[in-house]
């Protein structure tokens, strides 16, 4: 189901990232990308945003991804998944962000 067209993003789909989220237009440093729903559609923005150690983006209380810094038209949207709103997420793969900072794998610590 093609998410549906906007004129702030659009979704790539790469052989070894698999679907990613890209900017369609600039984005200022502060402002926000897209507000946080996980269940409105079938397939929302936040499905296909992929995670990165050194994300672009970042999630604040308000539930709006936010840029983190200045962003081109067709830059990869990222954030930190370990940062989720839902932090219950059973996140365990290995990370493809190619970063310096890259913790490689990303997986939520289970609580004792
Ligand atoms: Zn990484």
């Amino acid at each position: 189901m093609p998410l549906s067209v906007s004129k702030d993003f659009h979704v790539v789909e790469s052989d070894t990232k698999g679907k990613s989220l890209f900017t369609s237009r600039k984005f200022s440093k502060g402002e926000c990308i897209y507000l946080f729903d996980y269940w409105s559609k079938k397939v929302m923005p936040i499905h296909v945003t992929n995670h990165s150690c050194e994300p672009n983006s970042s999630f604040n209380a308000a539930g709006e991804l936010i840029a983190l810094y200045d962003l081109e038209a067709n830059e990869e949207i990222t954030y930190d998944y370990l940062l989720h709103p839902i932090p219950a997420s059973p996140w365990d793969f290995t990370c493809l962000c190619q970063t310096d900072g890259c913790i490689g794998r990303v997986k939520v610590a289970t609580r004792n």
